[in-house]
C-alpha cells in the first residue's frame, strides 16, 4: 500500500511525464489537492490520472488533461478566466492560482454548491462559480483574457469566441460527444481567429440548457 507522498509524488510525475512542464502550472497543481474534490467510493483513487465519476453522472478530469489544458492556456497574474463546466471544481481551483480572477459556470446547481463549499474551505477567494448555461458564455463579464471549456462542444461556440478579448486564448475540446475529440487552443487576433489542434481528447458532451439537479 502506498502512502500518501509517494501517491502525490506519482501523482506529479505522472503530469510531468505528460509534457507539463510550465513549473506555475505544475506548482498550481501540487498546492491544490485533487482528494478534496473526490468524494465516496472513488476518493481513494484521486491521485491516479484517470478522470473519475463525480455528481449528477459527470466526471472530474484526469489531471495530465488538466495540466495540458492549463499549461495550452498561458494564463497570467492579471487575467481574468472564465471555465465552461465547473464540475467538482479542481480545474477552477488550479487557475485560481494562476489568475486574478477566475469565472466558472456550471448547468448543474448541485454541482455549484458543492464547488462553492470547497473553495470557502480552502479560502479561494478570488472565483466565483454560478449556475448557468456556459453555452453562452458570461457576458455580463465578458471580455475575458482566458477561457476554457471543459465539456467538447462540436464547434467553438460563437458567444464564446465573442467574449475572448483581442489576443485572448481559448482551449475547448471540439468533436462529436460519442467521438474522440480534438482539443483546440483559438487565439483571438485583430482580425479574426487562429485555430491550433492540440491533441486527442475525451469530454462530456457540452449540453445547453439548466440541468435538473
Ligand atoms: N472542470 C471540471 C472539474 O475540474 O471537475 C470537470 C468538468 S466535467 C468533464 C464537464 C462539466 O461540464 C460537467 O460538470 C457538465 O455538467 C458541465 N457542462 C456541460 N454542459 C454545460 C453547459 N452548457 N454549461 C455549463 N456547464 C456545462
Amino acid at each position: 500500500m502506498m502512502d500518501d507522498a509517494e501517491q502525490k509524488m506519482r501523482f506529479l510525475f505522472a503530469i510531468r511525464s505528460s509534457g507539463v512542464t510550465d513549473a506555475r502550472v505544475l506548482a498550481a497543481m501540487e498546492r491544490i489537492d485533487r482528494g478534496v474534490f473526490v468524494k465516496g467510493i472513488f476518493a481513494d483513487r484521486a491521485y491516479e490520472d484517470m478522470p473519475l465519476p463525480i455528481a449528477c453522472g459527470q466526471t472530474i478530469s484526469q489531471p495530465s488533461v488538466v495540466g495540458q489544458m492549463t499549461q495550452a492556456l498561458n494564463v497570467g497574474p492579471r487575467d481574468k478566466v472564465l471555465e465552461v463546466g465547473t464540475g467538482s471544481g479542481y480545474q477552477a481551483a488550479v487557475l485560481s492560482h494562476l489568475a486574478r480572477r477566475v469565472y466558472t459556470v456550471e448547468r448543474h446547481r448541485r454541482l455549484v454548491a458543492a464547488a462553492r463549499g470547497i473553495f470557502d474551505t480552502l479560502g479561494l477567494t478570488n472565483i466565483t462559480a454560478l449556475s448557468a448555461d456556459g453555452s453562452f458564455g458570461l457576458p455580463e463579464q465578458a471580455p475575458f483574457d482566458r477561457i476554457i471549456v471543459t465539456a467538447a462542444a462540436e464547434d467553438p461556440p460563437g458567444p464564446l469566441l465573442a467574449q475572448l478579448r483581442i489576443g485572448g486564448i481559448m482551449v475547448v475540446p471540439v468533436g462529436q460527444s460519442d467521438a474522440v475529440q480534438s482539443l483546440i487552443r483559438v487565439t483571438r487576433l485583430e482580425t479574426g481567429f487562429d485555430y491550433e489542434e492540440l491533441r486527442p481528447v475525451r469530454f462530456v458532451p457540452l449540453i445547453e440548457g439548466m440541468g435538473q439537479d
